[in-house]
């Protein structure tokens, strides 16, 4: 096998068969070398059906279902997992990725590269707190973590063989692809493009799941938050140190120090401080748990290649 196309679907029965039909054609000079493997990801609509459907007509076609949804994150690397090819190719389903970028990927890819990336050059169609969010998170993001994870690239990306399988070797269940690709090294290039609207349906990533993605992210990829804690006390000490000064200057010259004011705003000051410090540490505390329990990352009902139920991936 020589290029598999790893799209994970939510919800986007409008959108697999212009999905298909693209990809199609653009597989097409691989022919039986080529794989199009989409994941749904426990979508409540007609998508599975859809992807059913769209077998019949192209027998390069697999779909494989996801037992529940598990996010956009988790499906991809329940298709990478599943991929057999030489090298992959990733895109999202609404066709915001052009398909038809894989030849010159594949090109650059023959120049000795193991990750092509895409990176959007511009955003279309997409609503002005989407890309204002997106950018603030990419620069935090680099501001964070000591991993050097390219700005305003997706996971829209072909990968080699080699690259993927040192991603699937890590063993985390918090998956950011995009940052562990950059983690796992190797060559990279990026590739500029144009993100386009959504061609159907609407976006499948709320505020919530975006939030979630964005906190997944920076626990993963830094641990500079927990360092929040030890830099607000040298803070909050300065700050006491000070108005110990004046308190003590107060009492030498028998003034009373004025106000509660003062006592009230300190109070919830700090305290807002201590909670915040304590949120960030339940945070990580919380991801910790969840790493510990070492659960599958999620279970495969349906397969159109067999009736695998198993989970695909291998625990240790
Ligand atoms: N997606 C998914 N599971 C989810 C949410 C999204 O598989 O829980 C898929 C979705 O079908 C699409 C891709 O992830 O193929 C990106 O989602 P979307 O285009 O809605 O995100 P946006 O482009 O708005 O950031
Ligand atoms: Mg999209």
């Amino acid at each position: 096998m020589l290029v598999s196309v790893v799209v994970p679907c939510m919800n986007e029965e409008e959108s697999i068969p212009h999905l298909v039909a693209r990809l199609e054609k653009v597989v097409a000079p691989y022919g039986k070398r080529a794989e199009i493997l989409l994941v749904d990801d426990g979508s409540t609509d007609g998508t599975w059906a859809e992807i059913e459907a769209a077998r019949k007509t192209c027998s390069q076609l697999r779909g494989l279902r996801l037992s529940a949804n598990r996010g956009h994150q988790v499906a991809l690397t329940a298709g990478l997992e599943a991929a057999q090819g030489e090298r992959i190719f990733m895109l999202d389903a609404d066709l915001q990725d052009p398909p038809e970028l894989l030849g010159d990927m594949m090109g650059m890819m023959d120049r000795g590269y193991d990750v092509v990336y895409g990176r959007r050059s511009e955003r279309q169609g997409e609503t002005i707190f989407k890309r204002a969010t997106a950018w603030v998170f990419y620069r935090a993001l680099n501001a964070m973590s000591d991993v050097d994870i390219p700005r305003d690239t997706g996971d829209f990306r072909l990968v080699s063989r080699k690259a993927l399988d040192a991603v699937l070797s890590m063993p985390e269940r918090a998956r950011f692809v995009r940052g562990m690709f950059a983690w796992a090294g190797f060559r990279q290039i990026g590739i500029e493009y144009c993100r386009a609207p959504r061609a159907m349906g609407e976006t499948k990533y709320p505020l919530r799941k975006m939030i979630r993605f964005a906190t997944d992210a920076m626990t993963a990829f830094s641990t500079r938050p927990l360092k929040f804690a030890t830099r607000m006390s040298f803070a909050s000490l300065g700050f006491s140190a000070l108005m110990m000064i004046y308190v003590l200057r107060s009492l030498i010259l028998y003034q009373t120090a004025p106000g509660w004011a003062s006592v009230v705003l300190a109070i919830s000051l700090f305290s807002g401080v201590q909670l915040l410090t304590l949120g960030i540490l339940g945070e990580y505390i919380g991801r910790l748990y969840i790493e510990a329990k070492n659960r599958p990352l999620y279970f495969v009902s349906e397969d159109t290649r067999g009736a695998e139920t198993v989970p695909l991936r291998k625990l240790a």
